[in-house]
């Protein structure tokens, strides 16, 4: 028993000394639909999305207050299926209800492992999910609830990148974290240009005028106009993004000034 309670006071010491390093409070977290795919080709695997709610489990330990916005890539993107004939608001639609299905799915990963979740959709859905209400998204961030922003911004013509400045700018958010395959933004694409140099930081204009890929450009404008930053990082280095949120610049962060 003293042992334990000895083991407890280090976890406890150990745990407050991250937490006073950290120096964003509140996050939001964008990550796309392949993120929940794993080794699969398509849909959901459940390795993967148990693994990911504990890494997210590990921020909610560190008192940040935590909202996601999933994509939905891993089952159906909307501009794919309009080039092969699709009407495009039909298909964007049905996007929006992918993003639905990886938000339950990542949600109930979480709940499972004893994380406290509320899902939002843009789009109401009462059965399933509460309706977007800005003022109790914030309630529930303020609770130590981690919310997940579900069916994009509820309109066509969008991507998640978007709904995550959007609902980043919304709730006033201190940082976007956008997770990806590799650990920042490159000059080109490093697994094409041996010569590509990682930004350590780089300004939204830079971003836009260079045209880079990382996001969108309607997601680049509003958290340029809102002063948001966005930290572009590796998804699979996850022990890395405790140290990216005590500051240090081993991804890439991309700022208004
Ligand atoms: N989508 C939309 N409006 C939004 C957000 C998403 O119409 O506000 C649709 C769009 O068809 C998109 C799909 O939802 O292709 C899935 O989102 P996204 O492509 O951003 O997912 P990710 O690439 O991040 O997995």
């Amino acid at each position: 028993m003293k042992q334990a309670i000895h083991s407890f006071g280090w976890l406890f010491f150990y745990t407050g000394s991250i937490m006073s390093d950290i120096i964003y409070k509140r996050i939001l977290i964008k990550f796309s639909g392949e993120s929940l795919k794993g080794p699969r080709s398509f849909g959901v695997d459940p390795g993967t999305t148990v693994q990911l709610a504990e890494h997210i489990k590990e921020l909610v330990a560190l008192r940040l207050e935590i909202a996601l916005v999933v994509g939905g890539g891993n089952i159906f993107r909307g501009i794919s299926a309009s080039r092969k004939g699709m009407d495009r608001v039909t298909a964007d639609n049905m996007g929006m209800l992918a993003t639905v299905m990886n938000a339950l799915a990542l949600q109930d990963a979480l709940e499972a492992i004893g994380v406290p979740t509320r899902v939002q959709t843009a789009i109401e859905m009462r059965q399933i999910a509460e309706p977007y209400i800005r003022r109790r998204a914030i309630r529930h961030l303020e609770k130590g609830r981690v919310v997940i922003f579900a069916a994009g911004t509820g309109s066509p013509y969008f991507t998640t990148d978007s709904t995550a400045a959007l609902r980043a700018s919304e709730i006033s958010a201190d940082v976007i974290l956008k997770a990806t395959k590799v650990d920042g933004v490159y000059s080109a694409d490093p697994n094409v240009e041996a010569g590509a140099t990682r930004y350590a930081t780089l300004r939204f204009q830079e971003a836009l005028e260079k045209r880079l890929k990382v996001m969108d450009s309607t997601a680049f404008s509003m958290c340029m106009d809102n002063g948001i930053p966005i930290i572009v990082y590796n998804f699979n280095d996850h022990q890395n993004l405790i140290r990216i949120l005590q500051g240090d610049t081993i991804a890439s962060t991309i700022v208004t000034n």
